[in-house]
């Protein structure tokens, strides 16, 4: 199995000693609903997770939960409300957003104010090795000309570390333009822990290096997010990691997730162009929006489009027909031995291991699907070749989570006059399979030609 190392820029062989992989993907900072960008990033990482342990590996998975931070107390500012309540709010909003979308593969959800006692004892070590130093009335900075390795991962140079600084990192008085803050002193009306550095919290990075010290140890296996976190954020959680511990390296293997686009920029909450996924949730079931999701290549954009949606729902819909399809064959009395999927297992498993090639498991799928519809109209297709297609359909099912549980419910007769139409659109009969068309249309069904052939959705009366 191979993926592609961020760190090394280069695809590489995952090993893991012992089978045991620990994994840690960047969360939601809970001060809205996540955006469909964010749920690309987090049902990538739960296919990765599933599909780890569907290779032997034991993967312990923390994803944290940013629960107290600038954006938060901004909002906060705004409603007049307490910014731990607009957290709770969005934390239990998330976590259901992630059940609706079928990502269960976390192990563990990590929210960063539980975890404050480790975020101060990883700044006192930071502090006592000299990398921390104290900006009086402002917080505790990591020193970066302490850690000549900088920008190993983003290969940026200290110089350029001041490119994402945000606002918590600005301080007249720092030592480095990059300097980044580990703990704010308290300024009024933000919530805020006592401690040994003074009464306040903590800085953009510090709580991800320190759940996972606490849970993983010093180093781990696997690191993931979204790519706008490889800098600066992956870089100062190297930083302060490897600072705090002297041991190299702190993460074997870094993944990034591209942006989903809207309209070509990137969907963001602070640009205002995003689509909450807890909105789609109520328009799409999980299994359309992980069809989506899934759809591009993990490490290239992906557009956020009507078209690509409604080609996301036929593809589903295909899928549906077909395990309805496969359902009444495997249900058959008489049986065969078969290895009628052994060809496809081979081609799935290998898109997989080849750097997480979703696109290529699914172009896997389709041609199963394809056959299987060739041998079952040539009565061919055996009741064992239908029960292992099953089988093999829950693997992907447990791995991708696109298998929906049974095919839209469509009229018999409509269904035939679909397939008339198809037959008259191959015979290039395209007045006839206008004409039809419409009468289909008359009966309340509306039909869009997509590359997974004609989606047919009830048409909604307004
Ligand atoms: P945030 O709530 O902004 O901290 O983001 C949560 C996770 O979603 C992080 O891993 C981000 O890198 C990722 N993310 C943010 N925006 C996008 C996007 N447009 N496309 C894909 N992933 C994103």
């Amino acid at each position: 199995m191979e993926l592609y190392n961020t760190l090394t820029r280069k695809k590489e062989v995952f090993e893991s000693a012992g089978q045991r992989v620990r994994m840690f993907v960047c969360g939601p900072t809970v001060y809205d609903y996540i955006h469909i960008g964010n749920a690309r990033t987090f049902v990538f990482f739960d296919v990765v997770a599933k599909y780890l342990r569907f290779r032997g590996f034991d993967a312990q998975y923390i994803q944290n939960i940013t629960d107290i931070d600038d954006k938060i107390i901004l909002r906060a500012q705004k409603e007049n409300q307490d910014p731990l309540t607009i957290a709770g709010k969005f934390t239990e909003a998330f976590l259901k957003d992630m059940e609706s979308l079928g990502v269960t593969a976390v192990s563990q959800y990590a929210a960063a104010t539980e975890h404050i006692d480790q975020v101060i004892k990883q700044i006192k070590t930071l502090i006592d090795k000299g990398h921390a130093y104290l900006i009086e009335g402002d917080g505790w900075y990591f020193d970066l000309s302490t850690f000549p390795e900088y920008g190993k991962l983003s290969k940026r140079t200290t110089e350029m570390a001041d490119d994402a600084v945000s606002r918590i990192d600005e301080n007249q008085n720092k030592r480095n333009r990059g300097d980044f803050a580990l703990w704010k002193l308290s300024k009024p009306g933000e919530p805020s822990w006592d401690s040994e550095l003074g009464k306040g919290r903590p800085g953009w990075h510090i709580e991800d290096t320190a759940i996972t010290e606490h849970y993983f140890g010093p180093q781990y296996d696997l690191h993931g997010g979204g790519q706008d976190l490889i800098f600066p954020h992956h870089e100062a959680e190297i930083a302060q990691q490897e600072a705090a511990s002297g041991l190299k390296p702190f993460v074997r293997y870094w993944m990034h997730v591209a942006f989903i686009v809207n309209k070509q920029a990137k969907m963001s909450k602070s640009l205002g162009n995003f689509t909450s996924a807890h909105d789609l949730l109520e328009s799409y079931p999980k299994e359309v929006l992980r069809f989506f999701l899934l759809s591009a290549h993990y490490r290239t954009p992906l557009d956020f489009t009507d078209q690509n949606l409604i080609q996301s729902e036929a593809a589903i819909s295909r899928i549906g027909e077909f395990v309805e399809r496969i359902k009444i064959i495997a249900n058959q009395e008489e049986s065969t031995s078969s290895d009628f999927t052994e060809a496809f297992k081979k081609d799935f498993t290998s898109a997989l291991d080849d750097d997480f090639n979703i696109p290529n498991a699914l172009a896997a799928l389709f041609d199963l699907i394809r056959q299987s519809h060739t041998a079952a109209d040539e009565q061919k297709l055996s009741s064992t070749d239908a029960q292992e297609i099953q089988n093999a359909l829950g693997e992907v099912n447990a791995i991708l989570g696109i298998i929906p549980a049974q095919a839209t419910a469509i009229p018999e007769e409509i269904k035939k006059s679909v397939q008339e139409r198809e037959a008259m659109r191959q015979n290039k009969d395209f007045s006839s399979a206008d004409a039809l068309r419409q009468k289909i249309s008359d009966q309340g069904y509306q039909i869009e030609d997509t590359t997974y052939g004609p989606l047919l959705k009830k048409k909604k009366t307004s």
